[in-house]
């Protein structure tokens, strides 16, 4: 199921300091469901926004708050 978000490594989480698991945590809109995978060294994670579409979202993103919602426009709850 999870395939249809990425393709990615899902082989083995990363460890600390780089992977931070910021599961259960929200940001803006964003609900951070769990770790996704990773891919070009960057890692992923499962988020579903208010409106309820399901999207993987890179997790340096969510930390600085540069994601916050499933696209640009998104206001629906
Ligand atoms: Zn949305």
């Amino acid at each position: 199921m999870m395939a249809q978000l990425l393709a990615m490594d899902t082989r083995e989480r990363p460890s600390r300091p780089q992977f931070i698991d910021i599961s259960g945590q929200t940001f803006g809109r964003l609900k951070v469901i769990k770790y996704h995978g990773r891919r070009n060294g960057k890692i992923y994670f499962v988020c579903e926004c208010k409106c309820g579409t399901k999207l993987a979202v890179m997790g340096e993103q969510l930390r600085n708050g540069s994601a916050k919602k499933c696209r640009a426009k998104c206001t629906a709850e």
